[in-house]
């Protein structure tokens, strides 16, 4: 394993944008940081800016206003960049599909790694997620 990979799979950085959530998976997010879950002894550190990130955790249904920005976020963020879609909402715009405030789903704008499901999913299923994203990332 070279010192990139040995690096960016003990400290995983990762930047959450919600491009339309209803806020519950935004809130389990934030669980995986409590004391019962905390996420950041395994180095996994949620990061305020994009060019900071090594992953990008998405949650939401992508509606109209934040759609462009998506691929903008994606393009500036340092590479690799993994795409997390977390929650059924970001997974395939669950009962948003076919609404009038949704555009193309998530994984029509920028490669999505791995896909998070549930409404919302739990803090397990998230940070299995984010260890299957790693299992993805290759040097
Ligand atoms: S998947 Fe469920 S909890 Fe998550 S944003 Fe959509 S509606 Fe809300």
């Amino acid at each position: 394993m070279s010192l990139k990979s040995w690096a960016f799979k003990k400290s995983p950085w990762v930047f959450h944008l919600s491009a339309g959530s209803c806020n519950n998976c935004d809130i389990e997010i934030l669980d995986c940081l409590t004391p019962r879950y905390d996420v950041e002894r395994f180095g996994i550190l949620l990061v305020g800016s994009i060019r900071h990130a090594d992953i990008l955790l998405v949650t939401g249904a992508v509606n109209r206003k934040v759609a462009p920005r998506i691929r903008e976020l994606y393009d500036m963020a340092p590479r690799p960049c993994l795409v997390v879609a977390c929650g059924t909402c970001a997974c395939g715009q669950h009962m948003f599909k076919e609404s009038y405030h949704t555009m193309e789903p998530l994984d029509a704008r920028v490669p999505v790694s791995v896909y998070v499901p549930g409404c919302p999913p739990k803090p397990e299923a998230l940070i299995s997620g984010i260890v299957r994203a790693l299992q993805q990332f290759k040097v």
